[in-house]
């Protein structure tokens, strides 16, 4: 029987198999990697894989995709483990919010003639593990397709067609450029979320300003609550990006301080053009759905 295999079965594992059991695969056995017993219980009553394996030489073995869906970090060891057990005709993918240190593992540790295809859903949400997994996750998401070295057009297209059966649109991008954009779209946006819960929930005020905080509140913190070890790993593996993007924001952070001391009708501009620019963006995003 073919194989697909998953490694890690978290929100976004657990999605990718639901979302391809939904779909129908056929006479292709689902595999699930996981080291714990509690996520391979809920993985298989949740009919996410066909099969759970606690071992990862076994897990991969004969597999014709693999797909990589733990934590950034922990993809490295992952890659240089599995790499001498794969079939030589294996694809392998990822999920990876970042990509240029994966492709760089995939280069480094899978042997000459593993193609590596690497891959990111531009979609999710700030639970994480196996309970919060969706068949519908990425439906209608845009899903970049990072070119490994040396990938045929029949490779990419195996996991074109992987990414399409999860019905979410195929984007190809180089790994700098997808690290550069994702740093100021998403990774900066976490960062923001995060020091906003730091700068109130420290106040000395703090449980009576709670009582008040409501939607913006919640809206703008909501990526605080994603996995510590997500959100650090995220960090560890685009730190230049995600620097170049906090200068940026903090200069303009600065622009707004100072036009708030300004008081003046500059500051209806800048508002106003915000506005606009947020304006602008969700009406080409919704016209693209
Ligand atoms: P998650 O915490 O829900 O799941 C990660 C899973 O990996 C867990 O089951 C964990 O036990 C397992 N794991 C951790 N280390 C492991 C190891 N060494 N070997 C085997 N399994 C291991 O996280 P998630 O949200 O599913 O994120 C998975 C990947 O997808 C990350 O690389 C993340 O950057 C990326 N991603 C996340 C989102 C999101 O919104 N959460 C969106 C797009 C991409």
């Amino acid at each position: 029987m073919r194989r697909i295999t998953i490694i890690g079965l978290g929100l976004i594992g657990g999605s990718i198999a639901l979302s391809l059991k939904q779909a129908g695969l056929g006479d292709i056995e689902l595999v699930g990697y996981t080291r714990s017993s509690e996520t391979a219980i809920k993985a298989l009553k949740r009919g996410a894989v066909d099969k759970i394996e606690d071992n990862l030489v076994s897990a991969v073995d004969k597999a014709e995709i693999v797909v990589l869906a733990t934590p950034v970090m922990a993809m490295k060891e992952i890659l240089e483990k599995m790499g001498p057990h794969l079939s030589h005709s294996c694809i392998v993918t990822d999920a990876a919010s970042t990509k240029v240190k994966v492709m760089e593992w995939a280069e480094k540790y899978l042997p000459s003639g593993i193609k590596f295809i690497g891959g990111h859903p531009m979609a999710g949400k700030e639970l994480s593990g196996i309970e919060a997994a969706e068949a519908d996750l990425f439906k209608g998401c845009t899903y970049c397709i990072v070119q490994g070295e040396d990938t045929s057009s029949e490779e990419i297209k195996v996991i074109t067609d992987l990414v399409k059966y999860l019905g979410a649109n195929p984007f190809f991008i180089t790994a700098s450029e997808h690290d550069n954009f994702v740093a100021g779209i998403s990774h900066l946006p976490l960062i923001i979320s995060s020091s906003l819960v730091m700068s109130t929930t420290q106040s000395p005020y703090w449980q009576d300003m709670s009582v008040l905080a409501a939607g913006g509140y919640r809206d703008v913190t909501r990526l605080a609550s994603q996995h510590p070890v997500m959100n650090r790993d995220i960090c560890l593996t685009n730190q230049k990006n995600i620097l170049k993007w906090i200068d940026e924001f903090t200069k303009e952070l600065n622009r707004f301080r100072q036009l708030v001391i300004d008081g003046d009708q500059a500051l209806d501009k800048a508002f106003i053009q915000a506005q606009q620019a947020r304006h602008k963006w969700i009406e080409e995003h919704d016209k693209g759905d």
